[in-house]
């Protein structure tokens, strides 16, 4: 019966050491321990005999099978590892690897600081206003004292779309159209975009305009330069100079161009060469609204007064981000959009 044992514990291991997978190792338990199985079988012959060899046997048989069984455990132990390590390695995750890129739009640049521009004047108390791109010639022109034979109506400078129907040459027309519905006190801007016959390094044949209007009963020069310093300081900085400069337009009078430091060299006497060496930039017109005007849209130029201003959206982007080229702005370039 021992030698039986024996052969039993190291057939079983033998077989063990055969076996690669669950359900041998599962066939295996059962050929061997199983309650029809061949360490079983040799228990049961047990009680036939004398109690000192029946104790020995016993002792021999529970031996084997903790070996056996140990020996299975053990097995189980290691493939359940084996198998862990190899799931691992097929589910690892090089988080080196670069992730999917989403790219994410941005405002354009011309918005950017068209936004910045109107919260700055409605900061002011002044009210957005928009109007129509196609106009009619009286609005465009003769309602802002701009008569037949001036030459801004000349064929070259506008688009005409038909008869006395033009593309808006400048965001004025909505002063008249506003100032035909409401009565004073006004205070509005209006924002859009204008039309020229004209395509170079600093003229693009659309461009985006600001217009301003502010009209009450004693509107006067101080309060142009007022609002029109306060926006520099906030656009450009509150050390900015400004400078007005006489200049000439058919709906202002008297009117003025207003001038900053050249952003570029800050100022200096000697200038640079984006400010051609002045020290000072152009960066809008202004003036005190033209009787005319007034008596176009059936106000009495005796009892109200006003100034208006008009500045290209462009022309502020250019000189706050120091681009050199209008038509930058308008081309759609990402690589050049992507810097803003
Ligand atoms: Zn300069």
């Amino acid at each position: 019966m021992e030698h039986e044992l024996l052969r039993i514990r190291d057939e079983a291991l033998a077989a063990l050491d055969a076996c690669h997978d669950d359900d041998g190792l599962e066939a295996l338990r059962l050929r061997f321990l199983g309650r029809k199985g061949e360490l079983t079988g040799v228990l049961r012959g047990i009680g036939e005999l004398q109690p000192e060899q029946r104790r020995k046997i016993g002792e021999i048989a529970n031996q084997v099978k903790t070996l056996v069984e140990e020996r299975m455990t053990a097995l189980r132990t290691q493939w359940q590892a084996e198998q862990r390590a190899r799931s691992l390695a097929a589910e690892r995750i090089d988080i080196t690897i670069p992730g999917n890129h989403r790219p994410c739009g941005s405002l354009h640049p011309l918005h950017q600081v068209l936004d910045d521009t109107i919260a700055i004047f409605t900061a002011m108390g002044f009210e957005v206003v928009r109007g129509p791109d196609i106009e009619d010639d009286y609005h465009n022109f003769a309602a802002l004292n701009i008569p037949a034979d001036h030459p801004a109506r000349e064929m070259q400078d506008t688009f005409f779309v038909g008869p006395e129907v033009v593309l808006r040459t400048h965001t004025s027309p909505v002063q008249i159209r506003t100032m035909e519905s409401r009565q004073p006190p006004l205070q509005i801007i209006v924002p859009g975009s204008v039309y020229r016959v004209d395509d170079d390094v600093t003229h693009s044949p659309m461009f985006m305009q600001l217009e301003g209007l502010m009209v009450g009963s004693d509107i006067c020069f101080a309060h142009l330069k007022g609002v029109l310093t306060s926006f520099v300081h906030a656009m450009y900085g509150p050390n900015t100079p400004v400078r007005l400069r006489p200049s000439y337009f058919p709906f202002t009078e008297p009117s003025a161009e207003l001038d900053i430091g050249c952003v570029i060299c800050g100022g200096r006497k000697t200038g640079c060469a984006v400010c051609k060496g002045s020290g000072w930039m152009e960066i809008l017109g202004s003036g005190m609204v033209h009787p005319n005007v007034f008596r176009a849209v059936g106000y009495d130029p005796e009892k109200v007064s006003g100034f208006a201003f008009g500045l290209g959206i462009d022309r502020i982007a250019m000189l706050r981000y120091g681009i050199d080229d209008i038509r930058l702005l308008y081309e759609s370039d990402l690589r050049f959009l992507r810097q803003f």
